[in-house]
């Protein structure tokens, strides 16, 4: 399984140009977006907080995650790479059939469309960070992911009011840094275990890509706790979209739950 998943490559290119020419980070160096300790210092609590502290995650389990937790048969739908043009509809569809999914957006992308991020949390989704545009994090040095994790958790914040405690590398790739920042701002990272290969479709709707997306969504059937790799592109992904109400009823009639991450 180990070597599936490393082998799996989520190949979704850069979502749009307009940040690639932004410089990568708003500060440097590891600070997380997270609410400071009241207090440290000793003086009096005299400067107020910039606005009101997020809940912190979690102490976030070591190393990186692939299989969907909980008991019995448990999937886990996610969607990568937004939010974008699909997003209102797959929560539409999320709605309908009511369940649960995780977003791992791209710090760009929230900043253009922070409604729709606000919307998947106050839907009960899990929302996680996926970098700020879509680098190759072993490309970057320790500073630069940082920021590109930190400035994406820092935007959900805004949009949100919420904090990530979930991280995604994209394209799966990530190196001894990359998990020792995401442990420091309690992120789990996760990967995932089927590889639906949506973003191929290139915007197609087609009836080829719908079948080609929800058989490989549906192969996961041969795990017990898949982690469903699936996209909501700048662009769009209408062949998601079609898609899922099948795949959804699929893990249901098998008896999966389908949990967040
Ligand atoms: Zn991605």
């Amino acid at each position: 399984m180990a070597a599936a998943v490393a082998a799996a490559a989520c190949g979704c290119g850069p979502v749009s140009q307009a940040a690639a020419a932004r410089p990568a980070a708003a500060r440097t160096g590891d600070s997380p977006a997270r609410p400071r300790l009241p207090g440290k210092g000793g003086g009096p609590a005299a400067t107020p907080a910039p606005r009101p502290a997020a809940p912190a995650c979690p102490v976030p389990p070591r190393g990186v995650l692939s299989a969907a937790p909980g008991g019995g048969k448990t999937v886990a739908l996610t969607f990568d790479d937004g939010p974008g043009r699909s997003t209102a509809a797959i929560l539409a569809i999320l709605r309908r059939y009511r369940v649960p999914a995780t977003f791992f957006n791209i710090g760009q992308n929230i900043a253009a469309q922070p409604g729709l991020v606000r919307r998947e949390a106050a839907a009960g989704h899990a929302l996680g960070d996926h970098t700020w545009d879509h680098p190759h994090l072993r490309a970057l040095t320790a500073a630069a992911q940082s920021a590109q994790i930190a400035r994406t958790a820092a935007g959900q914040e805004r949009a949100a009011g919420t904090v990530p405690c979930l991280f995604r590398p994209p394209y799966g790739e990530y190196d001894a840094a990359t998990l020792a920042l995401a442990g420091r701002q309690r992120m789990a990272v996760w990967l995932w275990s089927v590889d639906t290969q949506d973003w191929m479709a290139d915007g197609s709707g087609s009836a080829y890509w719908v079948a080609r997306v929800t058989g490989r969504a549906e192969a996961g059937a041969a795990q017990r706790h898949p982690v469903i790799l699936m996209h909501n592109q700048v662009k769009g992904n209408p062949a998601t979209v079609a898609a899922l109400p099948a795949v959804i009823r699929f893990y249901q009639s098998r008896g999966y739950r389908l949990v967040a991450l």
